[in-house]
């Protein structure tokens, strides 16, 4: 057997476990409302322990399921063999020794895993790739999404592929130029909404009763399925050696729920010996899931059911890291699990850390959106509190490409780049990011000596 389809969608509170087909057209319990993940129940191979060769052995095939870094993993996958799989041959990306990251961060070696090297530019096409399949298998007409920018690019991209009419609602003023050019060349209905993204994402939620729509949000269980497979591709690189820590950024909580995920199959089917720590990192003015740790015990938590109240959303969210500007999660709860579980931490960092860890990853030659260097600002602080060791194996995922957001990198190094005004007893003066590591562009008198003065500084 190949491809499995003997898997199905569970609601994840502990009190209720409803079941559901993995082709019904749901995205939350008909019972409870309780989120959905997906579980495997049956083996995914006769042998699991001869997946890695496979898997390693597809990386020569011109097929372009093989030439997928998530579909090379299909055992893993909710589908059946002959699926109609929408691909842009995601995944594939590089990890790079960052020396210059580590060394900031206090480390002896620092690893980063670039999933801004997708095909859109981000790490959401690796999710993309599963949940818009999973619409042609549906047979819906449209597929929905909100987005702070990196997943209205990948849903326009992979609707485009599949001839699926698109629809993308972002909070107005709000979403980079970047993204906003990708979604609107691929074709995406770009609808610009009067508000932020948590209200993007309620009006999205509104639409679920639609049966001709399929609702592509990270609540979407799909998308999950896809994006876990990073854990087995990140292991593949690292030779099955699992390291001490993975840190990602943490918005909607998708991502860092997805790894998880992915991780724990890996060890359920005694692919690894153990769990990475896995800690989140999120902006200090955009922190909810940041709120809850470090508020007493939560190691029940793993697997007790977990209080709806216990993450308080916040109304208004403020990071210039656009990409985790959210106040309300939607996968807090998975996430939450998924982090207790493995002994990771939920942190935060301010503006001007993740400024200037995104100049230091940038000095690696290594590019990356604002959102991605919380990880080297969430490090640091996790070096200096202890609860890293200068010689762990840590491993960064960085989400986006440093195209994304230009104008936030060029006021950076210009010394022109200014924190939001959450505390509004701050001047403008007091809230300019200082730029320690600021590389400004000199302008120059257009003759050879001056050139070669400029060249020996
Ligand atoms: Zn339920």
């Amino acid at each position: 057997m190949e491809a499995l389809a003997t898997s199905a969608q569970f609601c994840i509170e502990p009190q209720c476990g409803a079941c559901f087909g993995l082709n019904e057209h749901l995205y939350s319990c008909s019972h409870c409302g309780g989120l959905l993940d997906i579980a495997r129940t049956g083996d995914p191979h006769d042998n699991p322990q001869n997946l890695p060769a496979i898997w390693e052995a597809r990386r020569t095939s011109f097929e372009p399921r093989d030439r997928s870094g998530v579909w090379r993993f299909r055992e893993l996958l909710p589908f059946a063999q002959d699926a109609p799989i929408v691909t842009l041959e995601e995944g594939n990306t590089p990890l790079y020794e960052a020396p210059r990251s580590a060394g900031y961060c206090g480390l002896q070696a620092l690893t980063l895993k670039h999933q801004g090297c997708n095909p859109t530019g981000s790490f959401k096409d690796t999710g993309m790739t599963t949940a818009v399949t999973q619409a042609l298998i549906l047979g819906v007409r449209t597929v929905v999404c909100a987005s702070t920018g990196n997943t209205a690019a990948s849903l326009a991209a992979y609707a485009a592929r599949a001839g699926l009419r698109c629809a993308i609602l972002i909070p107005k003023g709000q979403v980079s130029h970047a993204k906003l050019a990708q979604s609107l060349d691929y074709g995406a209905r770009v609808l610009e909404i009067e508000g932020n993204f948590d209200d993007c994402m309620r009006l999205v939620r509104d639409l679920r009763e639609e049966e001709s729509v399929y609702l592509v949000n990270s609540i979407n269980p799909y998308r999950i399925e896809g994006q876990k497979t990073v854990a087995a591709e990140l292991m593949e690189q690292l030779h099955w050696r699992v390291p001490d820590h993975v840190v990602v950024p943490g918005g909607n909580l998708g991502n860092s729920t997805a790894l998880g995920k992915g991780f724990s199959e890996l060890l359920d089917l005694g692919l690894i010996e153990r769990l990475p720590r896995l800690s989140v990192i999120q902006a200090a003015g955009a922190a909810p899931f940041g709120q809850i740790f470090g508020n007493g015990d939560l190691s029940n938590l793993a697997t007790d059911p977990i209080p709806n109240d216990l993450l308080q959303p916040l109304r208004h969210p403020q990071t210039l890291a656009s990409a985790i500007k959210i106040g309300a999660p939607v996968s807090w709860k998975k996430a939450l699990r998924r982090v207790v579980q493995s002994g990771g931490q939920v942190i935060t960092v301010s503006e001007n850390e993740i400024a200037d860890a995104r100049a230091i990853i940038g000095r690696d030659g290594v590019g990356c959106e604002p959102a991605s260097a919380t990880t080297v600002a969430g490090i640091k602080r996790l070096v200096a509190t202890g609860h890293i060791n200068s010689s762990d194996r840590v491993v960064a995922v960085l989400t986006g490409h440093v195209l994304k957001d230009t104008d936030y990198a060029i006021k950076y190094h210009s010394e022109n780049l200014f924190s939001p005004n959450r505390d509004s007893d701050k001047t403008k003066e007091e809230r300019r990011i200082k730029a320690t590591y600021g590389n400004p562009p000199r302008r120059v008198k257009a003759d050879r000596k001056t050139i070669l003065q400029e060249l020996g500084r």
